[in-house]
């Protein structure tokens, strides 16, 4: 049996200045055929789960095409997303024939002229197999699902958790049922349900938590091959955003339709109930400086991996007013102040406007007289089984606050981001870092309290007030009551 497996993924926040080309995948993550790590990334897991798999059967061979991807950006361009698809296209191609086709795909990729990139994909992909072939994805549950993905492929699976702890997991769900349904041992059959919603839901905290316990006990019992829930991303303008309940199962069409109801409409009634505690930066400081421990300040929505810069200093200029230190950054995306520290050299003294450059809501630059404490050429930090590459990076400090600058942008996962700059981040009164919620399963152990900042800037964040100028239909916030 021939299995073909590549990867092309990015989160498109098309509302965010942070414009994203070849080169962006080129920077954060491009492996060409026989190349990748023995390590995946979050959207190229299925490669990995191919060669597990091909590893305990000899019969199965595998064809690797590349695999890419992009920190999540601004709108794509045309012909570098041409330029990848292509790419991939010309692989499969040549790799005909093959039985099945598993990619690692994002789902909120949108480049100029394509607003679903994926479902163009995947189309591509059949119209080069033909009917009969298998053809499935991963998907981040952060994406969009269109009629046009669902009609192209058989198996389309989400990461379940938020943070996507389990996206290798999942990889390996998508590759055995790949295999079970070449062999005729399944029917794979798609049936999805618009939830008609759009909000964050973190499965760290209640009420998801249950949820997707729930989910995984349905899917144990066999109500189903596989069951996801695709969260959506409102930071895309497309006409297919939204919250969606996917359910897949051995050719019971309305069965799955009926599950997929049931559970998206339970999801529905979950609606604005999701979110932890957020705070103002103030309420979020006066909270901090009551805590006896180590307490993590998490920058919800200058989160690189939401597609904007992640380099807002709103909380940091309230903490140097506040004169508060044992204070410990990380990160702040910065390339060009980077290139300055490495220039001066680790151990000096120099004057370093930094941060605040990329946009005018997230604060201002930072001017600073600091001293260059650490320099590290290509550092990394961990998220589960990845290694998440953060680019050159320089540690600063001044008044008792040290700032980790990075010059590849990337969201804060993992304690392991301050330990590459030297940092032991359980001796430091606050850290301050920027993620939404991937950040919480690392860095809640260490923390005495973790507190979520809502600096209102720069992610759009409240879809009432988001310019949508693509949707079609009824969606909970923005229409009250969706379903009436
Ligand atoms: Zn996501």
């Amino acid at each position: 049996m021939r299995i073909f497996t590549a990867s092309l993924a990015t989160e498109t926040n098309t509302f965010s200045p942070m414009y994203t080309d070849v080169h962006s995948f080129y920077q954060s993550f491009y492996a060409p055929p026989g190349q990748h790590p023995a390590t995946p990334t979050l959207c190229s897991a299925p490669l990995i789960a191919c060669r597990e798999f091909a590893a305990m059967d000899a019969s199965l061979q595998v064809i690797e095409g590349s695999c890419a991807w992009a920190e999540p950006g601004g709108l794509l361009n045309r012909h570098s997303y041409e330029l990848l698809r292509d790419e991939i296209l010309q692989q499969l191609q040549q790799a005909m024939p093959v039985q099945a086709v598993v990619l690692g795909l994002h789902g909120a990729m949108v480049a100029q002229g394509y607003d679903d990139c994926e479902g163009d994909l995947l189309s591509r992909v059949r119209a080069i197999t033909g009917p009969g072939v298998i053809i499935g994805a991963t998907l981040d549950p952060h994406s969009h699902l269109t009629p046009q993905r669902l009609a192209a492929s058989d198996l389309l699976i989400a990461f379940k958790e938020f943070p996507h702890l389990d996206f290798m997991q999942r990889a390996r769900e998508l590759v055995q049922l790949a295999l079970l349904a070449v062999r005729g041992e399944i029917k794979p059959v798609m049936s999805s349900f618009d939830c008609r919603m759009i909000d964050v839901l973190p499965t760290s905290h209640e009420p998801m938590k249950s949820f997707i316990s729930k989910i995984r006990q349905l899917e144990q019992q066999g109500a189903a091959l596989s069951i996801s829930v695709i969260h959506g991303f409102m930071a895309g303008d497309v006409s297919d955003m939204g919250t969606r309940l996917l359910v897949i199962t051995d050719n019971k069409p309305a069965e799955g339709a009926a599950l997929a109801q049931a559970l998206g409409m339970e999801l529905f009634s979950f609606r604005g109930k999701t979110l932890p505690q957020f705070n103002d930066i103030n309420t979020a400081l006066d909270l901090a400086q009551q805590v006896a421990g180590t307490v993590v300040l998490a920058d919800v929505w200058d989160n690189p991996g939401g597609g904007v810069a992640g380099d807002g200093t709103l909380i940091l200029h309230s903490i140097i007013a506040r004169k508060l230190t044992g204070v410990a950054v990380g990160t702040l995306w910065d390339p060009m102040a980077v290139k300055l520290c490495f220039a001066a050299g680790e151990g000096a003294v120099i004057a370093l406007r930094f941060g605040g450059k990329s946009g005018a809501t997230a604060g201002a630059p930072i001017d600073k007289t600091v001293t260059v404490r650490c320099l590290v050429a290509g550092a990394v930090q961990q998220f589960a089984d990845s290694s998440v590459p953060m680019g050159d990076c320089a540690l600063i400090e001044f008044d008792g606050i040290e700032v980790i600058l990075n010059s590849n942008r990337c969201q804060s996962f993992d304690p392991s981001l301050f330990r590459a700059l030297g940092i032991a981040p359980q001796q430091r009164k606050l850290l301050l870092v920027k993620s939404t919620n991937h950040f919480y399963q690392g860095f809640a152990p260490l923390a005495a309290k973790v507190i979520y900042v809502d600096a209102g800037a720069p992610y759009p964040s409240d879809p009432t007030r988001n310019k949508y100028t693509k949707l079609r239909r009824p969606l909970w916030p923005i229409t009250p009551q969706p379903f009436d």
